[in-house]
């Protein structure tokens, strides 16, 4: 990632919070740079990492990007080569509706999207509650459940028939984000658009990337606030040197793990989901302590909507819902570390 990009994000920060730029410049920018090719998960890591440091809003729309690239090489079907041309380069956005399909290989939520079989493939019903990058030229991944129960992974464009993309209301922060529900009406997906019937292993084999890049979105941020915070405790502030110290000590230590944890799913090995897990709570937990002493340190100013502390905050707030949410991932660990 060169400085003169990193640069350019963090310039328009300000009017992507405000909403004045969609996030989704942030994918066509890089798609123009090669910046989606394939390249080892320690590379993206970081990318995405220095990104969230300069703009959670653009680093999260990139995220999903990247997630659904993920999800169409890992099926790599004839579709997918006629696909992800357009998503490597940038021009068409991806959708990952994929929360509540990880939260039921979790065993913590279920699929609500139905695929019916019809004369060519199924039609998709329900709706998906969340999803970012909504545009009429993207490329939506979901799960859908069968009446027979076979739990298919699909890709649909924005613009099919019977897709209606909800239109962004106000959030706390991530504005630009394009994110809203979606409703399916009887959405034709042909064959050619299931991605996979294994739900199983699809799911194993996507979310160590997708927990990856989950903790970027957390650490980049986290890192940056932090600096920031570190930077202001002189006089009274002096009296919070040592949390912010604790939180700098913290932040340092899980970029490392990340980075070992990449080097290791880089060379083919198994990570523990557990591991993962663990590791994207702690970056969750670093995200929400290093913005909410940046914002203390700023004093009157951090409170100002339009300050960089303000909008590291209202944008780390997301961090905790995130699915998988704090709540489900205690929930998950909880349980895992049960099972022995
Ligand atoms: C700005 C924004 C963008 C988003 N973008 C995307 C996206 O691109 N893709 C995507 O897939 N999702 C997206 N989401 C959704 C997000 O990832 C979460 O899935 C969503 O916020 C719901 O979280 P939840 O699982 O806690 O469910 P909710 O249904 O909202 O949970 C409500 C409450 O119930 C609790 N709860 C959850 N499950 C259970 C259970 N089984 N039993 C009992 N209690 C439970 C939760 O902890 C919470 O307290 C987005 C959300 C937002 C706000």
């Amino acid at each position: 990632m060169t400085t003169a990009l990193l640069e350019t994000i963090a310039g328009n920060a300000k009017a992507v919070d405000n909403n004045e730029i969609p996030a989704r410049y942030g994918i066509e920018l890089l798609g123009a740079r090669e910046g989606f090719r394939r390249t080892t998960l320690l590379e993206t890591a970081r990318q995405l990492r220095e990104i969230a440091a300069v703009d959670l809003s653009v680093a999260f729309g990139i995220w999903a990007h990247t997630m659904v690239i993920t999800y169409l090489r890992t099926a790599d079907t004839d579709y997918v080569r006629y696909v992800l041309p357009a998503l490597e380069n940038g021009t068409r956005p991806g959708v990952t509706g994929m929360a509540p399909a990880f939260k039921e290989a979790a065993g913590a939520g279920t699929i609500d999207l139905t695929a019916t079989p019809g004369e060519d493939g199924y039609l998709l019903n329900g709706t998906l509650a969340w999803a970012s990058n909504l545009a009429e030229d993207a490329v939506v991944v979901t799960a859908a459940r069968t009446p027979a129960g076979e739990r298919l992974l699909v890709a649909f464009d924005g613009c099919a028939p019977g897709v209606t993309l909800g239109t962004p209301f106000a959030l706390l922060g991530l504005n630009a984000t394009s994110s809203a529900g979606i409703t399916l009406e009887n959405v034709p997906v042909p064959h050619g658009q299931v991605l996979s019937r294994d739900f199983d292993a699809f799911i194993s084999a996507v979310r160590p990337t997708f927990l990856i890049l989950q903790t970027s979105e957390c650490l980049g941020v986290a890192d940056a606030a932090i600096d920031a915070a570190a930077t202001r405790l002189t006089g009274l502030n002096e009296v919070l040197a040592e949390d912010v110290a604790e939180v700098r000590e913290r932040v340092t230590h899980l970029i490392h793990t990340q980075e070992l944890i990449c080097a290791v799913l880089d060379d083919d090995a198994v990570v523990d989901r557990v591991k993962l897990l663990e590791l994207r709570l702690a970056a969750a937990r670093a995200a929400v302590d290093a913005t909410a002493l940046e914002v203390r340190l700023a004093g009157g100013a951090g409170y100002a909507q339009n300050s960089p502390a303000s909008r590291r905050f209202r944008e780390a707030a997301f961090i905790p819902v995130q699915s998988p949410s704090e709540t489900q991932l205690k929930w998950e660990l909880r349980r895992a570390k049960q099972e022995g």
